[in-house]
């Protein structure tokens, strides 16, 4: 039987981290040999390493790490996922350009993949939108994205990226943002002209789907050369 993919979990306990390291514990083609968080309580929880994001540099061998952070912890996991020359899975919204422009020079040493969202279904969203926004020339676009209260970013990266397809095709994109309560994340493209209007929405119900999705795309990066990997490519 094939080993399993030793996995780094950084962001290990938000939200997404928790996520990821329940999927990795549970399913037997993945070990999760450490999470890694801004601060530490209990140093082991579910058979699982627990580090601060002081102690990265002595983190455990991995195959590959799985990055759902902040921005600030970013820096940090894209470098030593360098120094040990291992594949970086990353969902961190909110980076800046130098960071992004990191993100990509390191991606001609090690295998890279980055993604506003790891949900098959948002994949196939950027597809249908791409094929309206150049079907529809001149249309308005508006995106409106709604996520829960503690979202830090905002309009959210999913957003972003589904706006700069459109605008590839010509549309000038607008957005609208709303927090509220504990939405996981919807997000509405809507092409208006005089007389008719398309919606085209995608709505996620449990962030699993995104915690699915990146050890997936992790799975399909392990042993592959350096580059920087479309993310809906990994998925399909
Ligand atoms: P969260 O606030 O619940 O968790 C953030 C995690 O990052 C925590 O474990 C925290 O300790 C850790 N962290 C913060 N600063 C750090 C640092 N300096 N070094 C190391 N770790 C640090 O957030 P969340 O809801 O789990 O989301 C995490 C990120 O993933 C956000 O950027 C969010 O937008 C993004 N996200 C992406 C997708 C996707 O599919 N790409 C889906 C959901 C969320």
């Amino acid at each position: 039987m094939e080993s399993p993919v030793r996995v780094l979990i950084h962001g290990g306990n938000g939200r997404m981290g928790q996520s990821l390291q329940r999927l990795c514990r549970n399913d037997g083609r993945f070990e999760p040999v450490g999470a890694v968080s801004r601060k530490v309580g209990p140093r082991v929880v579910d058979g699982v390493p627990q580090f601060a994001a002081s102690e990265l540099a002595g983190a455990p061998a991995f195959d590959v790490a799985v990055d759902f952070s902040l921005p600030e912890g970013f820096d940090r996991v894209l470098g030593m996922c360098l120094s040990r020359g291992k594949p970086l899975v990353s969902g961190t919204t909110g980076l800046t350009d130098v960071q992004q422009a990191a993100l990509a020079a390191a991606a001609t040493r090690i295998p890279i993949a980055w993604a506003a969202n790891f949900s098959l279904g948002v994949a196939l969203l950027h597809d249908l939108v791409a094929r309206a926004a150049r079907a529809l020339p001149g249309w308005n676009c508006d995106i409106i994205e709604s996520h829960h209260t503690r979202k830090q970013d905002a309009p959210s990266g999913t957003a972003l990226s589904l706006g700069a397809l459109a605008a590839e095709q010509g549309a000038e994109p607008r957005y609208a943002s709303i927090r509220a309560g504990d939405i996981v994340g919807e997000h509405t493209v809507q092409f208006t002209t005089a007389g008719e209007r398309i919606e085209l929405i995608h709505r996620a119900g449990d962030r699993e789907i995104f915690a699915r999705g990146a050890l997936h795309v992790a799975k399909a990066l392990h042993g592959q050369a350096p580059g920087l990997y479309r993310v809906a490519d990994l998925l399909g």
